[in-house]
């Protein structure tokens, strides 16, 4: 059975290119890239390349990038090195890399969003308090691939003195990402949301910012991140990010286009469906629809059933299943989100792979419709 991958914002593959880089750095290259050797200075070199690449990706200069393990390291190292003992403003819908996290912090404000998922910026300046440290809030979000007014969210941060911070996991490498025109002063980002490798991240700090590290160990990173470089994984994050600097435009281009085909493709010939976040900016590949009377997982089930990977709009926490935190604070009932389902295409879909999805989706809702008693 031929199976179609529609689920880009969980992960994606490492691409070509990508592999190819990583490859020698991690048989040729060995070296530790703090050893004074020549094997060293050999890491070392392919570990500044890369970082000089995910600072151009982002308009930051390389000083201000530091190598994680990921988003979700990225993340807390932003809240616990600005805000471990003060108080955070963030939002009802980020991420649970920024949502928990912030919960372990010494106070924190989750400022509301409307019903298209956006966040307003003067609720963001209400929630000010005197021992407010940080400001978070998510570049696109994982679920709705809504953008927020980060811009306007800076500039209150940067008029009260409070560090801003934004989650831009799954803003990178779907649109244009410019840290010095958004204004913020840390920006997270994790590689294998862009083809490169699981466990690789950055955190962009802009210059002078005053970030305490959350593991300590050697001085690796500027002394912001201990541990010994993940060269491989830095080099695989480089090359994706120098991918997307050459190609980028033309990538969100195609990945609209799919997008848009489906979600109008879908409104045409399925009753009683819906785009969740519509009519609010949003990054090309992502698209959250409902079927009213339809069970996100058994529709996820019968789609996989027949070849087609898509992702609920439940998440499973301690064995149950609940609703996604991010559509109930768009003001969906409990039904709507577990009836909404996540699609997220990438590069290699095609408008064939779109229409054969389509496809199975009006078999598959229909069918399932026939079987939920409150359908009517
Ligand atoms: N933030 C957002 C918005 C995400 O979508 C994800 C991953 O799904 C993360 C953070 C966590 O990134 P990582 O998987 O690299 O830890």
């Amino acid at each position: 059975m031929e199976r179609y991958y529609f689920d880009h914002n969980a992960t994606t593959p490492v691409s070509p290119e990508v592999l190819e880089a990583m490859l020698p750095a991690m048989t040729e290259v060995y070296g530790n890239a703090s050893s004074i050797h020549h094997f060293g200075q050999a890491a070392r070199q392919k570990l500044d390349h890369a970082r000089r690449q995910v600072a151009l990706l982002l308009g930051a200069t390389p000083e201000e990038i530091v190598i994680t393990s990921g988003g979700t390291e990225a993340d807390n190292l932003a809240l616990f090195g600005m805000a471990r003992h003060g108080h955070a403003i963030t939002t009802t819908i980020e991420h649970p890399a920024v949502l928990v996290a912030s919960g372990q912090l010494g106070s924190v404000t989750k400022v509301p969003v409307d019903s298209r998922g956006i966040v307003d910026p003067d609720s963001i300046r209400r929630a000010l308090r005197s021992d407010t440290k940080i400001i978070s809030v998510m570049h696109a979000n994982n679920e709705l691939g809504v953008i927020q007014p980060l811009e306007e969210i800076a500039k209150i941060a940067a008029e009260a003195g409070v560090a801003m911070h934004s989650d831009g996991v799954q803003a990178t490498g779907k649109m244009a990402v410019d840290v010095k025109r958004l204004g913020v002063d840390l920006y997270s980002l994790s590689g294998h949301k862009f083809y490169a490798p699981k466990g690789v991240g950055a955190l962009y700090v802009r210059k002078g910012t005053k970030l305490a590290p959350v593991m300590y160990g050697g001085h690796h990173e500027r002394d912001r991140r201990a541990g010994t470089e993940n060269v491989a994984g830095a080099v695989g994050l480089g090359r994706a990010a120098q991918w997307i600097i050459e190609n980028g435009p033309k990538e969100w281009a195609h990945e609209g286009a799919l997008r848009d085909r489906l979600e109008k493709s879908v409104l045409d010939r399925i009753p009683d469906s819906h785009v969740n976040g519509a009519g609010a900016p949003r990054v090309p590949n992502t698209s959250s629809m409902r079927f009213d009377g339809i069970d996100s997982d058994a529709l996820l089930i019968a789609l996989d059933l027949k070849g087609f990977a898509v992702s609920s709009g439940s998440a499973c926490s301690s064995g149950a299943t609940e609703p996604s935190h991010v559509l109930l604070a768009i003001g969906l009932t409990n039904e709507q989100s577990r009836s909404s389902v996540r699609f997220s295409v990438g590069r290699s879909n095609t408008a064939h792979q779109v229409d054969l999805l389509t496809d199975a989706l009006v078999e598959c809702v229909a069918h399932l419709r026939k079987l939920a008693p409150a359908y009517a």
